[in-house]
């Protein structure tokens, strides 16, 4: 059944130590306001998974501050099995606008979708009291809406994914959702262009996603520990003198990156002298892991001799709410497996563990640390953490001008966007003018750090929340 993700409390004062005084005005204000007008109710949030994936990772911290600025926020994971997640992947993909398995969305899936919602709902209307705030995140979780508004709570729905532009595909889904979201006291979606026009009249609200510096996955690391920590887990060959390595959470307990080289899939360990473009990403199709690959390789003679392409993704075997996910991984093997040996020896996948959220998140931040150039060649993006996360590392970006993407990184300060995203000549060039201009590859690094220290600081996020539930208990 339903279950409860265990959630930090973190006080808000740490975030401020970021923000420039009026800002932290304008927090401590909201949070005072918000305090009173949630008093006595619970801010439930519901999705589908609590690790793997941005909406997992904003939850985590947006919750924890929250909490700190004691407000009852709690998180409940949904319970489901395979069908109904390869239904609600389905509708996922369609949302993108992309056909995805090409499968049905008729009332047979929709049956299927109902019934898992249903005995959801049952345990949930045991926890959830008159007067409570639940926030249902994604599809997965939006039929959940009108027995939650029966049992008195506020309803939000809000959808993390998006297409500029709708399609056949988009209008699959919508058809699908509607009756459920329409249900909602109010939606929110991360762009304008991503609201349904059937929303017109109902409460919806703009508010794009946020990332958290003191999180496992951004903290600045040392470059000794960025480099330590590589080494240990086999993926960066530097120079030998194994320790036990140890790294502490933001829990205060220690966790250690285990030392074994098989979180590397396919392809040898990176070499320490080599200069990496990284991409990480679910194994999703949308992610265009395979269009990466293919680009570095074809067009290798275009980038520097030390460029090395590292790929990363989840285990994705641990990922039960993800079944696409290893027959992406394979495809990218696969596509490794016909490389030319020395095209071969430059590219490298690498299958990071789930089961620990602190040693994967570790990994992240020193692969993203490490990395000289990071890319997200998405085909479409509702928001990239993916992209935020590196550049709030100071990392210079070539990314996809799609979706929220559009909107993280301005063209030429912040990091270099890729027009076309099928265009697998022009992002090897945009790779190769980082490489070779270290001054621009600074430049764009430090303008990207800037850019999210503006925008995408969670006091925004949460200042936006805050407004919307004092509307919704007006
Ligand atoms: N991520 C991770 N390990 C992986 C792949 C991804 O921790 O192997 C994280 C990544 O760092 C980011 C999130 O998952 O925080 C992905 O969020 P994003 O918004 O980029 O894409 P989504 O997966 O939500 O489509």
């Amino acid at each position: 059944s339903m279950r409860e993700v265990r959630v930090e409390t973190v006080p808000l004062q740490r975030l401020a130590q970021f923000l420039e005084p009026d800002r932290v005005t304008v927090l401590e204000s909201t949070a005072a306001a918000a305090r009173t007008a949630l008093e006595g109710r619970v801010v439930w949030n519901v999705n589908a998974t609590a690790s793997g994936g941005g909406v997992a990772e904003m939850l985590t911290t947006l919750l924890a501050y929250s909490r700190g600025a004691g407000v009852d926020a709690r998180w409940l994971v949904l319970d489901g099995n395979p069908r109904f997640f390869r239904i609600t992947k389905r509708i996922h993909n369609l949302l993108h606008g992309s056909p995805g398995d090409g499968g049905p969305l008729g009332q047979a899936e929709r049956d299927e979708y109902e019934a898992v919602l249903a005995s959801n709902l049952e345990t949930l209307n045991a926890w959830v009291k008159p007067g409570d705030i639940v926030l249902l995140h994604d599809p997965q979780t939006a039929a959940l809406a009108a027995g939650l508004r029966t049992s008195g709570a506020h309803v939000v729905w809000r959808c993390h994914v998006g297409r500029d532009v709708t399609n056949q595909s988009t209008d699959l889904a919508w058809d699908f959702l509607r009756p459920y979201v329409s249900d909602a006291d109010a939606s929110i979606f991360s762009r304008p262009a991503y609201v349904p026009e059937w929303l017109e009249g109902h409460r919806t609200r703009i508010i794009p996603p946020s990332l958290d510096p003191f999180s496992t996955k951004n903290i600045p690391l040392a470059p000794a520990d960025v480099t330590a920590t590589l080494r240990r887990a086999g993926l960066v060959d530097l120079p030998a003198g194994l320790g036990s390595l140890t790294f502490s959470r933001r829990d205060g307990s220690l966790g250690s990156v285990r030392s074994h080289g098989n979180l590397l899939v396919a392809g040898e360990v990176v070499p320490a002298d080599a200069r990496v473009v990284l991409q990480v990403s679910r194994w999703d199709r949308l992610k265009d892991m395979a269009g990466v690959l293919t680009s570095f390789a074809t067009h290798l003679a275009t980038l520097p001799d030390d460029a090395h392409l590292v790929l990363v993704g989840p285990d994705v075997l641990g990922v039960s709410d993800d079944p696409e996910g290893a027959e992406v991984l394979f495809e990218c093997v696969d596509l490794w497996k016909a490389l030319a040996p020395e095209v071969r020896a430059r590219v490298h996948l690498v299958s990071l563990p789930m089961d620990d959220e602190g040693e994967n998140a570790h990994l992240v931040n020193a692969l993203q640390s490490y990395a000289s150039v990071v890319v997200q060649k998405s085909l479409v993006e509702g928001f990239g953490l993916t992209v935020t996360e590196p550049m709030w590392k100071g990392r210079p970006v070539v990314a996809s001008a799609v979706g929220g993407i559009q909107d993280q990184v301005v063209d030429g300060e912040s990091g270099l966007l890729l027009r076309d995203p099928t265009d697998l000549a022009g992002f090897a060039d945009l790779i190769a003018s980082l490489l070779n201009d270290d001054d621009l590859a600074r430049r764009l690094g430090g303008g990207a750090q800037e850019r999210v220290r503006a925008e995408y600081l969670g006091d925004r996020h949460l200042i936006q929340y805050a407004e919307l539930f004092a509307e919704l208990l007006r």
